[in-house]
């Protein structure tokens, strides 16, 4: 998402040409609504990607979800892909997540003291992932990264983390760091107002590359706390890794007593129940969920063995807290979505949806030559225009071909098609999308791929 960020700020301006025979959709109360709100907030939102810097026109302020659409201020109607940037496996507006969520609130809305939802949120997670024994809820996956980076630390008595370029892990300061140039390198800040000595302390490697790797434990010798990675990385495009690559880092971690942490806030609870670890079979150290984990409402989490979590206050040093941490309403939310997942077949139906759907687009394509490629994984999609045949590490990707995502999305939201308004975003499917949307969909993206590729 960083690098994303940066090129989305470095874009602002040429816009693509309305050429479609379509007219724009209206964004008249969008428009209004984006007047005031840059009075109130930076750049008129409260997360920066938010903003449509790196696409056509004015955000799009939404004003209602159900199942797989969205309906914005002035009344268009979207079938969504973003799905809030992962949350919505079962689509917005779940009867039983909403059911839940509202019967739990008639008995009033935080206390600052255990309940037993949180218990119960726990239990479905741990007796149906056998990759981690005991675990902390939080508020966010930034939280849930930061926390379990200090765990990491805490518990090896060493400072150092390493990370790779094209992984986001977001907000901390510890990993706002990007690589500097060289094979191995400490990172450089990629934020303003992050200290160059946090940025010392991170070491950033190219994602698949195994010799910068052994460099980097050449070189910080018995210095590294922990690997940092998104298994499944999806905030730089989808960078899928071979499972040999993650065994990998699993077996130097193990060599060199450091700990290997995967970040499952996306992969967690989306490419199966058990995410990233389960799909591979690969035990990391410490796992960190959130976005699918809190149905929609802000919940974050990490978690790890006995042994490790022994470590968090207050059983051990590593202090970390929260006033609203295990929320009992976003734990309710968690339940409720958590719960429909683990019914028989979910995921195989989903995935099977999913692959229909990235399958027909690809074949659409491939018999156009048009340079363009999808990529998926589970219910996680992401168009990249390229002719590579994989693109698995940052440095891969060609900014240019970001124009043609600009284009791509503005077509595809004046044919009724919401997708995260960034080229480096990754799209998703949920359980609310039927055929039918997917049919529909796909009619719009053939029309798009079009356009995109005309003349
Ligand atoms: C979204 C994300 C985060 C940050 O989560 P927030 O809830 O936005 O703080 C961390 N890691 C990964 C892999 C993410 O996708």
């Amino acid at each position: 998402m960083l690098d994303s960020i940066k090129k989305i700020f470095s874009n602002e301006g040429d816009e693509p040409v309305n050429t479609t025979g379509k007219p724009d959709i209206s964004r008249e109360k969008s428009t209004e609504l984006y007047e005031k709100s840059k009075a109130f907030f930076p750049g008129g939102v409260n997360s920066p990607v938010r903003a449509f810097k790196s696409v056509y026109g004015t955000p799009l302020f939404i004003a209602k979800g159900d199942g797989c659409h969205i309906w914005d201020a002035d009344g268009n109607q979207f079938i969504d892909f973003c799905c809030s940037w992962g949350p919505l496996i079962l689509g917005h507006n779940h009867p039983k997540v909403r059911e839940k969520v509202t019967e739990v609130m008639q008995n009033g809305m935080s206390f600052g003291a255990p309940t037993a939802l949180e218990n119960e949120l726990a239990e479905l997670l741990l007796k149906n992932n056998k990759f981690i024994k005991k675990l902390r809820f939080v508020s966010s996956g930034t939280e849930a990264v930061m926390s379990a980076i200090r765990l990491a630390r805490g518990y090896t008595k060493r400072d150092k983390i390493l990370k790779f370029e094209g992984c986001y892990h977001g907000h901390s300061d510890s990993l706002l760091v990007k690589a500097g140039s060289g094979l191995v390198t400490f990172g450089e800040t990629s934020s303003a107002g992050v200290p160059k000595s946090f940025a010392d302390e991170t070491i950033v490697v190219g994602l698949n590359d195994i010799a910068a790797l052994d460099k980097a434990f050449e070189e910080f010798k018995d210095q590294i706390a922990a690997i940092i990675i998104e298994p499944v990385p999806a905030n730089n495009g989808l960078l899928l890794q071979t499972k040999e690559y993650l065994q990998y880092l699993r077996e130097i971690c193990t060599k060199n007593g450091t700990l290997l942490i995967f970040d499952e806030v996306i992969s967690g609870f989306r490419v199966g129940f058990e995410g990233a670890a389960g799909h591979y079979g690969i035990q990391p150290d410490i796992i960190t969920y959130g976005k699918i984990i809190g149905g929609g409402l802000p919940v974050g989490c990490y978690g790890a063995s006995v042994e490790i979590m022994g470590s968090i206050s207050p059983d051990g040093p590593v202090y970390q807290a929260g006033t609203l941490s295990g929320n009992p309403v976003a734990m309710a939310a968690g339940i409720a979505q958590l719960t429909e997942l683990l019914r028989m077949g979910f995921y195989r139906d989903l995935n099977n949806k999913t692959e229909e759907f990235t399958e027909s687009i690809q074949r659409f394509a491939t018999a156009r030559n048009y340079k363009f490629k999808v990529f998926s994984i589970g219910s996680i999609f992401w168009f990249a225009y390229t002719d590579k045949e994989t693109i698995s590490s940052a440095e891969e990707i060609d900014p240019a071909s970001m124009e043609k995502f600009k284009i791509m999305h503005r077509e595809l939201l004046n044919r009724g098609i919401y997708l995260g308004p960034s080229g480096y975003e990754v799209g998703f499917i949920s359980s609310a999308h039927t055929k039918v949307d997917l049919e529909k969909a796909k009619r719009a993206i053939f029309e798009s791929l079009d356009l995109v590729f005309r003349k």
